[in-house]
């Protein structure tokens, strides 16, 4: 019989103890955050060995992150002590691979498959799309792979995926799909998808589900509500005869939709088990009340939940600071100086700055570096190491010093020209005494020796840096940035692609461009602005033992930190922008704001900027919905809603550029529009003023919808590259104005500013 003084048992409440002490049978714990869910797992794997006599090797423990799991198997040992090598806790795929290692030939993959990494996965799916003869251009590489890895997570192989391709492209895609199998077959290579997918399989065979169920007694799974289909029918099949599976999740902080997780595997639990018992944790150990009421007030405005209440015993707490900063600069700087301020009364505390995406990290990392903090980016690359960064910055440092020959090489083929290891040899061969690279390459061209398309696309790569030296010479910092950027076939690149994956890069580079405009307005030219970038990706060696964390909101999911800010919030930033798109959109967005609310314990700073340079232009921002959503009371101070926010604000709100055909008659070829962009930027564009050329304009309220220039859902439109299509959506506004595009192999996601549509 449980008693509170068994060690194991020691602070738990009620609920807790009986979590833990439940053994047999199937238990759900759904409970808000912080209610001591991963601690109740963690002593219930304890319980299980040492009070109810369970050998190690019989219970098997799985969460989502390598991080979590390492934490939870080290809370485990602190516990009790069982050689690390006895205990099942490991993340979902890493489980996958112990098995498929072990069956051997009893799974079609093999004992000694290899596992191909993302880009082993695309010259793989490069190759077939060849051998189809799909062109690349409609069947881009990275979205016929996700629509593999959503088959996949949703346990269908090619055959099975039939009745889902409704739609010609996705047939198509499917093919690709069905001989992607066949060649990983050969190469005897899963990826990380089939890791699962055959895992899954296997299980499903009786015996060796029985088999299986019968060496893991007992199942317990952290984070459910992030669980796919595929990790769903996994964890089914090793339970269902003993049925002796524990899961604990929280509706409330399924964030992870995009990846195929089913919010449905919660609530198909209890009809797959019927008897299972239900256990709430409704104490919060973790946050003040403030920060709770903050996030349960939220929260509450979702419809897809379950409903909980969450209390705690902590005391009311400090208020939560919102800041509203004039521009993404300052605001990174008040939150360096706060982080300075708190530091006095948390020591020892490790803090977290928290955003929605990436790109955000750019201001807060310099804002960091120049007050000598040391930081550590979670989860992530650092800004200007991150590889289309610095894909940009080679074409940058070429143009500054064309002997550069590392620069050289990594321009040359991002994006792909055909210039092979033999051509670049021979193009390194070429270079004249004293002569640089692209010397090189114009003589080999001059000479005829460069064929077909690495003759043409090596042609256009010199003409960019032929030029380059007058656009540095006549433009703006930021507007060569963005020059270079298309003229490279950069944006092109990641506009084809299409994926999500290419957006985040694009919204990086987008970042990139805004630091030039920074770097111009103080008045720094291409050298002096590329030296500041060296020396602010010089890697730092304090980083590591930092008690500062940077990582985006998804990162941050399970952990805690007496005080966190959470930056950017604004509309289309936080909310994302692509969020109003999706069914779901805002509600997943939401769920993900309560997570970051309740990472907090003891201070919770949000802050937002009335201004952010986009692409290097200034843009009005709206403030978040979710600021709204925040109880007043919870908040130090009210927030001041309406013009009077924006009275401080200059510019106009959804900045200024009439986005593709804004008025009718649309830009026709790309050269036009760059220089409509370089017109824009020295104030000269007759269509909004520039920052430049904006004097002193009336402060616009924050609207809904970007005035002007957005062409309404139905509107049918053509695209140099694409074909003939219709827009079924709009997100963002100006610079950031992107059409959903209907066409006939499928949808695509277009930038306005560079995507040349035109009204048919
Ligand atoms: P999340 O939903 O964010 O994953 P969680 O429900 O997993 O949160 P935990 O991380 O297990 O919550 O616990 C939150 C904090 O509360 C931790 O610091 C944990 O040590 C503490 N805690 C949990 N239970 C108790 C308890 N009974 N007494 C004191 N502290 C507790
Ligand atoms: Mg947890």
């Amino acid at each position: 019989e449980p008693t509170q003084d068994h060690p194991l048992l020691r602070n738990l409440n009620g609920p807790q103890q009986e979590a833990v002490t439940h053994t047999e049978g199937p238990l759900l714990i759904l409970a808000g955050a912080g209610s001591g869910k991963t601690t109740v797992i963690t002593r219930r794997i304890a319980w299980l060995i040492e009070e109810a006599g369970v050998r190690p090797a019989s219970i098997l423990a799985m969460t989502f992150t390598n991080k979590a799991a390492g934490e939870m198997a080290e809370r485990v040992q602190r516990l009790v002590s069982v050689p690390a090598e006895q205990l099942w806790v490991s993340t979902f795929h890493s489980f996958c691979t112990r098995i498929l290692r072990r069956e051997g030939d009893r799974t079609p993959v093999g004992r000694d498959f290899v596992i191909f990494d993302p880009s082993d996965q695309r010259s793989l799916v490069k190759q077939v799309l060849a051998d189809l003869k799909l062109p690349e251009k409609q069947f881009h590489p990275k979205r016929v792979l996700e629509l593999i890895s959503d088959f996949k997570n949703r346990c269908l192989l090619p055959e099975e995926a039939v009745e889902e391709a409704l739609d010609p492209w996705t047939r198509k895609a499917l093919e690709a799909y069905k001989l992607y199998q066949a060649g990983l077959r050969s190469h005897k290579a899963c990826d990380f998808d089939d890791l699962l997918l055959y895992t899954e399989r296997f299980f499903r065979e009786p015996a060796v589900q029985a088999a299986y169920a019968d060496r893991f007694r007992y199942l317990l799974v952290d984070e459910y509500q992030d669980t796919n289909r595929a990790q769903y029918m996994l964890v089914q099949h090793l339970a269902r005869t003993h049925k002796n599976l524990c899961v604990v999740g929280d509706e409330d902080q399924s964030i992870y939709g995009w990846r195929g997780a089913d919010i449905r595997n919660i609530l198909d639990f209890r009809r797959d088990f019927p008897e299972a018992v239900q256990i709430k944790l409704e104490q919060n150990y973790r946050s003040t009340q403030q920060i709770l009421d903050a996030a349960s007030t939220v929260i509450a405005n979702n419809t897809q939940r379950l409903g909980k209440s969450l209390w705690t015993d902590l005391g009311l707490g400090e208020k939560l600071t919102f800041r509203l900063l004039d521009e993404g600069r300052l605001e990174a700087e008040y939150v360096v100086e706060r982080i300075r301020h708190e530091r006095f009364r948390f020591p020892d505390g490790r803090f977290a700055v928290l955003y929605r995406a990436n790109w955000q990290s750019r201001q807060l990392e310099e804002a960091l570096r120049a007050a000598n903090m040391p930081y550590k980016l979670v989860g992530g690359v650092k800004f200007y190491e991150r590889q289309e960064v610095k894909d940009l910055l080679a074409y940058l440092r070429l143009i500054c010093n064309p002997f550069d020959l590392v620069s050289f090489r990594r321009s040359v083929n991002s994006p792909s020209r055909g210039v092979g290891a033999t051509t670049l040899a021979r193009i390194e061969a070429a270079i004249p005494e004293g002569g640089t690279a692209l010397e090189g390459a114009a003589i080999l061209l001059r000479k005829g020796e460069l064929k077909g398309r690495a003759q043409r696309e090596m042609g256009r790569y010199l003409d960019l840096f032929a030029a380059a030296a007058k656009e540095a010479s006549s433009q703006g910092l930021a507007a060569l940035v963005r020059w270079v950027l298309v003229e490279s076939g950069y944006v092109r690149m990641l506009e084809e692609e299409g994926t999500l994956e290419a957006e985040g890069r694009m919204r990086n580079l987008e970042e990139f461009v805004s630091a030039a405009a920074d770097a111009e307005s103080l008045g720094l030219r291409l050298a002096e602005f590329l030296d500041r970038v060296t020396l602010a990706s010089d890697t730092d060696e304090l980083e590591e033992a930092s008690l500062l964390s940077l990582m985006t909101v998804h990162c941050a999911k399970g952990l805690e930190f007496p005080v966190v800010f959470l930056v950017g919030m604004e509309e289309d930033v936080f909310p994302n922008r692509n969020a109003r798109e999706a069914e779901d959109g805002v509600e997943e967005e939401r769920r993900l704001f309560y997570v970051a609310i309740t990472r907090a314990q003891a201070k919770l700073y949000l802050t937002a900027a009335r201004r952010r340079r986009a692409m290097g232009q200034e843009v009005l921002g709206m403030p978040s919905r979710f600021l709204r959503e925040l109880p007043e009371d919870a908040l130090e101070a009210p927030i001041r809603w309406g013009t009077e926010l924006y009275r401080a604000g200059q510019g106009t709100f959804g900045s200024t550029r009439p986005a593709a055909g804004g008025g009718g008659g649309s830009v026709a070829s790309e050269l036009n529009r760059i220089r409509g962009l370089f017109a824009q930027v020295r104030g000269e564009a007759p269509a909004g003023p520039g920052p430049a050329a904006a004097p002193d304009p009336e402060p616009v309220p924050p609207q809904p919808a970007p005035p002007g220039g957005t062409w309404p859902r139905g509107t049918r439109v053509r695209s140099p590259r694409f074909g003939r299509g219709v827009i079924t959506a709009a997100t963002g506004g100006g610079d950031m104005l992107t059409y959903t595009v209907r066409f006939s192999d499928g949808e695509r996601r277009i930038v306005a500013r560079f995507g040349m549509l035109e009204r048919e």
